[in-house]
């Protein structure tokens, strides 16, 4: 397989591939329009594309796109798993789920949050009458996001920041920034105060794909944290517990906690992993975050805050949206060769484990 051919331009070719090949592989596709149009008023879908026996008794959902431009490389994974027919193959004895692009405006708009400037990966509680709290990002508010997208205000906000980092440490600025804040609606990383659009379809309509299972295990896959090209998998259950166990024993000390401080990921809150384990039961699911790494922290940042400025200052359409859409496409889905088939042998490898060990 060509696996440059997997890794395509934007969310519209991207979809158009992988839809044709679930229909190529028979696999069943059930589509929902988001409210709100990508570029050039071009409608933007949540698709499930699934397959497998009706007796069957376990379940592989593979999901991409919970971040925006972290979808390209969620969607060429899928796309590559179809292609190559190993999909097809774990058809015949599992049910196989694809949720492709669960943030579709993101997607097609290369920002990491939502139409809401929703994190989705925040926006997974359960109950929003009790938001949690995050008294470390009011400290950094001023700074989290920039006045403006010129070199000065940019510098402002990131010397700040720095300084922040230096006389706190940066976990406590990774953290801060990170955990996920529900007070600062125009702010990074805002989990929301009601469920989003991408929350309610998902938790609708996971349910009946689940129907007489035993076992659920779900992947889904994100970038722009950790070593170049290299994979984390990251759980946000703590070590120790039986969730945590169970994704152990699939895929051993890979699989980090950012619950207890040893993930590339800061402690955060309103995560999908709790979300669906408690949505479908804890007893049949596990669920794994897979981290792939691109280029810097700083420089991945900096792209989410001009997206998150973008977004609120409604430029996604203008010609310095197309400059911060592709600086976040360089963010998250580096153009190049040796990433791309870094990443596909790696996904290869743990999504094989996963089907092993349904
Ligand atoms: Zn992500």
């Amino acid at each position: 397989m060509d696996i440059g051919t997997l890794f395509l331009g934007d969310y519209f070719a991207m979809r158009q591939h992988f839809i044709k090949l679930a229909n190529d592989n028979g696999f069943l596709i059930e589509s929902f329009e988001n409210p709100h149009k990508g570029p050039n008023y071009k409608p933007v879908f949540m698709d499930f594309a699934s397959a497998g026996s009706e007796d069957a008794k376990s379940l592989l959902v593979i999901i991409s796109g919970t971040h925006g431009p972290e979808g390209y490389c969620g969607s060429a994974i899928q796309s590559g798993l179809l292609k190559s027919s190993k999909a097809k193959q774990w058809a015949n004895k599992h049910k196989i789920l694809f949720v492709h692009a669960h943030n579709p405006f993101g997607f097609a708009w290369d920002v990491r949050f939502n139409e809401d400037n929703v994190d989705l990966n925040r926006n997974y509680l359960d109950d929003f009458t009790n938001l949690p709290e995050n008294l470390l990002y009011d400290e950094i508010k001023d700074w989290a996001v920039p006045q403006d997208l010129s070199e000065d205000g940019l510098n402002y906000s990131i010397k700040n920041l720095m300084n922040y980092a230096r006389s706190n440490g940066f976990q406590k600025l990774q953290s801060a920034l990170t955990a996920g804040q529900y007070s600062h609606p125009s702010g990074v990383y805002y989990g929301g105060n009601s469920p989003t659009w991408s929350h309610l379809i998902l938790k609708n309509h996971i349910g009946k794909y689940a129907e007489c299972i035993d076992n659920i295990v779900f992947i889904d896959i994100h970038t722009g944290l950790g070593d170049y090209g290299k994979c984390e998998l990251i759980s946000s259950l703590p070590n120790g517990t039986i969730g945590f166990e169970k994704l152990h024993k699939i895929w051993g000390d890979e699989v980090k906690s950012s619950a207890t401080g040893d993930s590339v990921s800061a402690k955060l809150n309103g995560c999908l992993d709790i979300a669906m384990m408690k949505h479908l039961g804890e007893n049949r699911t596990s669920f794994i975050a897979a981290e792939f790494g691109t280029i810097d922290p700083i420089s991945v940042f900096r792209a989410t805050q001009a997206a998150t400025w973008l977004l609120n200052n409604d430029g996604l359409n203008t010609e310095l949206g197309e400059m911060v859409r592709a600086q976040n496409r360089a963010a998250f889905y580096p153009n190049d060769l040796e990433w791309y088939n870094s990443v596909w042998h790696k996904a290869e490898e743990i999504i094989s484990k996963a089907v092993d060990n349904l």
